[in-house]
Parts: C-alpha cells; sequence; structure tokens
C-alpha cells in the first residue's frame, strides 16, 4: 500500500514597525521589563479605540506583492472572540472574510492567504502563579497559510526559512523562531486512499527549522505506522518534544471553535486601491531586488554553483557585503568569483561562529584588493588567505598586512639571488645530480629556495635566477 504524506503550514510573524497595530505603544520585541509597553488601548480599557497601522498594513502588501499574491482592493478587520487572559478585550482583531492578500506562491508552494492582526499578550506560568505581559500584546502579527500541497519534511523547512529570508529582505521582520517573532505550525495527514486526504494534525510549539522538519518527518512515521497497524488518526493539536524529539497530545479539536466572527466596527474599511501609496505599482517600485532573483542573478553573472549563490543570499547582510565586493571588483566575473570563493569556502566557518558583525570589520574594499592581490599573483593563495583572517580581525589594508608579515611574493632579483646562493651552497649533492642530468633535482632546489624565501619567492623568477646559477 502506497501511503502519501500531506503537510500545510500555518505561519505567525511579528512585523517591524516603530508602534504597534493599533496604538502607539513601542513595537520593541528586545524590551525585557514586563508591561513598559502597554497603553489603555493594548489594555483594552473601555472607551478606547484603535487606529490602524499603515507601516503594517504596507509591509503586508509588500510581502503580498513578493510572492504574487493578489493584493485586496478591499479589506476590513474581524473580530475573533475569545476568552483568554492574552486577549483583555475578549476578541482578537483579526481578518476573516477580506484578507489583505490572496493566493500566490513561496518556494514552490502555494499559499492560501496572508492577513493582518494583533499579537496577543505574552502568559507566563511559573511557580503556581500565572503573570501577563503585554508587550506583546497588539504588536502588528502576519498571519500566512499555505495550500496543502507539501508531501515532505525538507521542503516544510526549506519554504519556511525562504519565508524568514524574504521577511528579512523586505525590511518586514526578524522573524526568529527562538525569540517567537515566527511561529510555525504544520499540518500534517497520512492517505493510504488515492486521491483522498487523511485526518490532519496540528504540531505547535516548534522553535526551530530543524525541528519543524523533525516534527513533521516524526508525524509522518508516527501515522504512518498507526495506519499500518489497523488504527485510525484522530484530529487533535500535538506538541513538539524537543527532549525526546517526538509529538505528543496536547489537545483534541472540539469541532470549530465558534470565534463568532464580525466586522470589527471600531476600525475604518480599507478601500486599498483609492490609497495612491498603496498602489500595486507604488509597492512594486519599493520591493527590493528579493532573494530568488538575487540568486539568479549571482549564479548568471558570476558563473557561481547554485549552493555557493544560496549561501551568499542566505542572509541579507551578506549578501550586501558580497554586492559591495562586486562593486569594488567592477563585477567582473573573476575577481568575483573567487571572492565568492574566500567567503563559501575560508569565511564561512568564521562567520557561523562569529555573526556578521564580522562583516563590518572585514571592509568591502580591503577585500576586493586582497582579491586583485591575489589574482596578479603578487599574494600567494596561502598569503591571500592568513591577510584575510587579519583583516576579519583587524581590519587594515591587505598590502601592508602582507607585507608586514613578509606575505607578498618577492620579485626583487637581488634578494632572490641571494637566498637561491644560500640553497645551492648547502646542496651540494643535489646540485651534483642536476648536473648529471636528474631533472627532479631542479624542482626539490626549487622547493628549498622557496622555503629560503619563507613562501613569498616568484616562483617563475626563482626558477629563472635557479637554473642561470647552475650555469
Ligand atoms: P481548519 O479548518 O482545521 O483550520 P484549514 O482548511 O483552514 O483547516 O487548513 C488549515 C491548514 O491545514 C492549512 O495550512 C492547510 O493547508 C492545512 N491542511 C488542510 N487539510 C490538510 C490535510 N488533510 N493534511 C495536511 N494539511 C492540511
Ligand atoms: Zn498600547
Ligand atoms: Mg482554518
Amino acid at each position: 500500500m502506497q501511503y502519501r504524506p500531506t503537510i500545510g503550514l500555518e505561519v505567525h510573524a511579528e512585523l517591524k514597525t516603530r508602534t504597534k497595530m493599533f496604538c502607539g505603544c513601542a513595537n520593541d520585541p528586545d524590551e525585557e521589563r514586563p508591561n513598559a509597553n502597554a497603553c489603555p488601548v493594548c489594555l483594552a480599557h473601555p472607551g478606547t479605540l484603535p487606529v490602524i497601522n499603515r507601516a503594517a498594513v504596507k509591509h503586508m502588501l509588500r510581502i503580498g506583492t513578493a510572492i504574487g499574491g493578489k493584493l485586496a482592493d478591499f479589506s476590513e478587520f474581524d473580530r475573533k472572540s475569545y476568552f483568554y487572559p492574552d486577549i483583555p478585550k475578549g476578541y482578537q482583531i483579526s481578518q476573516y472574510e477580506h484578507p489583505l492578500v490572496l493566493g500566490g506562491e513561496l518556494s514552490g508552494v502555494a499559499i492560501t492567504r496572508v492577513h493582518l492582526e494583533e499579537d496577543t499578550a505574552r502568559s507566563i506560568h511559573a511557580k503556581g502563579k500565572s503573570h501577563v505581559d503585554f508587550n506583546r500584546a497588539g504588536i502588528p502579527l502576519m498571519e500566512l497559510v499555505t495550500e496543502p500541497v507539501i508531501h515532505d519534511a525538507e521542503t516544510a523547512g526549506r519554504f519556511a526559512r525562504e519565508l524568514q529570508l524574504l521577511l528579512r529582505t523586505l525590511g518586514a521582520g526578524e522573524a526568529n523562531l527562538e525569540k517567537g517573532e515566527m511561529r510555525i505550525e504544520a499540518n500534517i495527514s497520512v492517505s493510504n486512499k488515492e486521491g483522498a486526504f487523511g485526518t490532519k494534525v496540528e504540531v505547535k510549539n516548534l522553535n526551530s527549522f530543524r525541528s519543524v522538519e523533525r516534527a513533521i518527518a516524526f508525524e509522518i512515521e508516527r501515522q504512518t505506522a498507526l495506519i499500518e497497524s489497523g488504527g485510525k488518526v484522530v484530529q487533535e493539536t500535538r506538541g513538539w518534544d524537543e527532549a525526546k524529539q517526538s509529538t505528543f497530545h496536547q489537545r483534541f479539536k472540539e469541532g470549530s471553535a465558534d470565534y463568532r466572527y464580525f466586522p470589527e466596527p471600531d476600525l475604518p474599511k480599507l478601500f486599498l486601491s483609492e490609497v495612491p501609496e498603496f498602489s500595486r505599482e507604488a509597492i512594486r517600485a519599493s520591493l527590493p531586488e528579493l532573494p530568488w532573483e538575487r540568486r539568479e542573478r549571482y549564479r548568471h553573472a558570476y558563473a557561481l554553483k547554485e549552493s555557493d549563490a544560496a549561501y551568499l543570499c542566505a542572509a541579507p547582510e551578506r549578501a550586501e557585503f558580497f554586492d559591495a565586493v562586486t562593486v569594488a571588483l567592477d563585477k567582473a566575473k573573476e575577481p568575483v568569483a573567487l571572492a565568492a570563493n574566500y567567503l563559501v569556502s575560508d569565511l564561512a566557518g568564521i562567520y557561523a561562529k562569529k555573526g556578521f558583525e564580522e562583516y563590518a570589520a572585514l571592509d568591502p574594499l580591503a577585500f576586493a584588493k586582497l582579491i586583485r592581490l591575489a589574482l596578479s599573483g603578487e599574494l600567494s593563495s596561502r598569503g591571500a588567505k592568513d591577510t584575510l583572517f587579519i583583516l576579519t580581525e583587524k581590519g587594515g589594508d591587505p598590502e601592508a598586512i602582507a607585507r608586514e608579515r613578509g606575505l607578498m611574493q618577492v620579485h626583487d632579483p637581488v634578494a632572490l639571488t641571494e637566498a637561491v646562493k644560500s640553497v645551492l651552497g648547502e646542496e651540494a649533492k643535489a646540485v651534483e645530480e642536476y648536473h648529471a642530468g636528474k631533472t627532479a633535482a631542479l624542482q626539490y632546489l626549487l622547493g628549498k629556495s622557496m622555503k629560503a624565501t619563507r613562501g613569498a619567492g616568484n616562483p617563475v623568477v626563482l626558477k629563472e635566477i635557479l637554473v642561470a646559477e647552475l650555469g
């Protein structure tokens, strides 16, 4: 029997704005003092009224345009009613019938809708007490829902990473999973009937891309084994246990909860096509180069490998740094390819450990100069790499650094002749062999001469001098 897994994702992401979604409180995810950013509006005091954050709407329209979705001409907010301490109004302002964006596609995955809502307060349960921190309450939150068109864990992981990269590229959000800025719920089902879906299970608290992939893989296995052994998958919400690397039952879906959605009467309707700032052309023109466009450009302009282009584009800061280097190298193919090679193979480890502040220490102009020195042969490949590591730590001028440490290639015939003569004086046996016609002896003497210059001698010049001196 064939088992076909199906996955659909629901992603929430906090949007980066100066103020919250419906009030003037700061939207500051790094605020550590509880309830520092709270006001009568986001605390739901009676008589207060919400005001729509224009910047949040704009982020949504830019996201919608980037994924090729349909931007709404008309949109509105709805009240989603439920009772919980993290939602003091007794309802969340969300969107229901008229989301800002419908359809679209990202990383080959079809998107159902993207809507805008407000984040809830954070509940903290500790030592038998519950606390509520309202700093998060009312932060603009994007909800993106995909179609059930994913069939394996890797595709889900790739999609989620691409979404994070898109949000960062657009400046729409930091989307750190570890910080809860982006929260992913995975719906997973396994079918053993052609053309029919199985019962889906929803998995929550996935705090990293890794756990998204592992939880999906775990559920596919669990459900498949269950069906195989004659059991039935029940519709439920499960959590991900990071320590046990398994999912566990949290609660059953009690039918669909009745949220009593209805249009928010305290907010105006949005006739988006009538706002010049929100016209499709204006929004499109405001978009930066998108991650997939950038990858294609790197591949075509500089003949980079797909995986190298992906690495360089995987973080906007890194891609921006690389772009600055390409400009400093006049976008010439060969030097840019060498720069890419250094970034991918030599610097990747350092940056994985130290993070992107390193790119600030390494000046693109200095890096470009280093590439030129390496390509012209003035710096050996070894010398270039040593200099590069010093640049990433301290910055500075690559030529000065290389000279100071004797890493620049020496072409000066006087200095090189001196080195050759001292080698010939010590290597009488090899000299004899050379005169007896052993060609390997020349290679040996060249090696010794290189060593005598501490690897800095230009090999071509050294060889000429060596042959001349040997007579
Ligand atoms: P619900 O009404 O339970 O919220 P939706 O139809 O709104 O379900 O879908 C919610 C999410 O679940 C979407 O991401 C969708 O792609 C996904 N989904 C729907 N059906 C399935 C299924 N059979 N298997 C896996 N995912 C599914
Ligand atoms: Zn407020
Ligand atoms: Mg739904």
